[in-house]
């Protein structure tokens, strides 16, 4: 498979500011594929995840309307490891075949350059060969915590669970190339995106493409 040599990733804990912040790149014209929405796309009505999530988990895993029940779902796989790489195995790769076909388009390989926003990053490591730098966005946890339940009305302790199946802070930044730091206003993230959208675009002129 032919492949863009110019991949951005974008990475950072939940509600750490990466939509925004991938936001903004897309406003500047940059080609964003995130996998967060590829996986909604396939576990939602219609998805080609769906028989396979039937399958393994039942009628039950489903919403009324034949989405996965994410709610439900997120529950479950929190108290279930086993689930969870149940889960795991059946979207991973549908979601890396995803992945794979969104950086074969003309739209992706015309592109100076492509953001590839997973969450999970470093934790699963699975697109660790196809990126060139790892773009960290980060704010302390006491902050991340008061967005995700202000963005989801979810409580503390959903919250912080969450939070503790993710990498650390701390580690999350040593493996960073880059960091956008979203700890203060919204102001404060546009100049960094606009440097950072500078050195991108010189990079993907000196990066060889195939
Ligand atoms: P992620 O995609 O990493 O989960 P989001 O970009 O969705 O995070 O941000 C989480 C929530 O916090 C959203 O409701 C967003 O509007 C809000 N948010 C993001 N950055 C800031 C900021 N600098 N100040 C205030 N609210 C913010």
């Amino acid at each position: 498979m032919a492949m863009s040599k110019k991949i951005v990733a974008l990475t950072g804990g939940i509600g750490s500011g990466k939509s925004t912040v991938a936001g903004m790149f897309v406003e500047r014209g940059v080609h964003l594929i995130d996998t967060d929405a590829i996986a909604h796309a396939i576990s939602g009505v219609g998805g080609r995840a769906i028989d396979a999530i039937c399958k393994t988990f039942g009628n039950e895993a489903l919403t009324l309307d034949g989405a996965l029940d994410r709610v439900q779902m997120r529950a479950r796989v929190f108290r279930d490891a086993d689930a969870r790489r149940r889960l795991e195995k059946i979207v991973h790769p549908m979601i890396r075949d995803e992945v794979a076909q969104a950086l074969a388009t003309t739209a992706a390989k015309n592109a100076p350059y492509v953001m590839l926003a997973v969450p999970l990053l470093f934790e699963t490591m699975g697109y660790r060969g196809q990126i060139q730098l790892a773009l960290v966005v980060d704010c302390p946890v006491r902050v991340q915590t008061e967005r995700v339940m202000k963005r989801a009305a979810m409580p503390m302790a959903e919250v912080e669970g969450i939070i503790t199946t993710q990498i650390s802070r701390s580690l999350r930044l040593q493996l960073a190339d880059d960091v956008v730091s979203n700890s203060g206003d919204m102001s404060s993230l546009l100049p960094q995106v606009l440097r950072l959208h500078e050195k991108y675009l010189l990079m993907s002129k000196t990066v060889q493409c195939v």
